[in-house]
């Protein structure tokens, strides 16, 4: 079956009756392994956790690294990182990469068929090694006195999101390497003066990804979907609430008291 647009997807909260395939981004994904009940909240009824502030600086250090990757894209030619670490490896030259690169529109899709879920994940860049295979490779900026350099120091959500995109790609047919990468730019601030710069390391950080936990989170998040029971709160906070849900509860009982007492006037 082929996919319809992406504009044309269904949006808003999982309706149990209807027939339309349900859109699911990575990042929903993520939150379902995160905390259940914030999922549910979500993709079922609608409320959303508040979002963040754009992290601006972090994405045009994105925008300058996919530019850079870009001209060695062009010409077929190692990045000086990728000979720096002895990596057989090219930035992938494929008309494609500029829709799965839209993390708000298309990205990498696959229709689930038979949970009826569409899984979809924008990626920052593939790499393609001589074997053919491909390497999913993310872009990450912090400012740390000491910056990541090796697996123990990523995220397990950044794992997870490149196991992800490993099994979308590998669902749309393509060899996808056991390796993910991390291109982790570090912002020195033990420069003397800021002097309108900053200055960065670059550390390119191995990952071997397994992405079998993925299709059955995909299952666990259809039966979630369907159920008209609220999920526990995930074990990432303890098995307790978040910040966000003690605001959440504590402002909901002082808005329904308030609302009590106004009406009993
Ligand atoms: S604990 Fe946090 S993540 Fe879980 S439901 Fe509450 S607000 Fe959401």
């Amino acid at each position: 079956m082929a996919l319809k647009k992406a504009s044309t997807w269904k949006r808003g909260p999982f309706d149990p009756s209807s027939s339309e395939p349900f859109k699911v981004s990575r990042s929903k994904i993520d939150l379902f392994s995160e905390c259940p009940r914030c999922a549910y909240l979500d993709m079922r009824l609608g409320v959303k956790r508040p979002s963040m502030p754009a992290f601006t600086l972090n994405n045009a250090v994105d925008e300058l690294l996919k530019r850079e990757f870009d001209i060695h894209r062009a010409k077929k030619s190692k990045h000086p990182l990728v000979e720096k670490y002895g990596l057989d490896a090219v930035p992938l030259n494929d008309e494609r990469m500029e829709e799965w690169r839209d993390a708000l529109r298309r990205g990498i899709a696959y229709l689930h068929k038979p949970t009826n879920l569409l899984l979809r994940g924008g990626i920052d860049d593939v790499w393609v090694n001589p074997a053919g295979e491909f390497i999913i490779v993310d872009y990450k900026a912090t400012s740390k006195k000491i910056g990541p350099s090796t697996e123990d120091d990523l995220y397990d959500s950044y794992k997870r999101q490149l196991e992800i995109y490993q099994w979308l790609f590998r669902k749309n047919g393509f060899a996808v390497s056991p390796t993910v990468y991390f291109v982790y730019v570090n912002g020195k601030s033990d420069a003397e003066a800021f002097d309108g710069k900053l200055e960065f390391d670059i550390e390119l950080i191995p990952y071997t990804g397994s992405d079998t936990w993925v299709e059955p989170a995909v299952y666990d998040l259809k039966k979630m979907l369907m159920s008209d029971e609220i999920p526990a709160i995930g074990k990432a906070f303890g098995g307790g609430p978040c910040d966000y849900c003690t605001y959440r509860e504590n402002a909901g009982k002082i808005l329904l008291d308030l609302h009590t007492k106004n009406k009993k006037k």
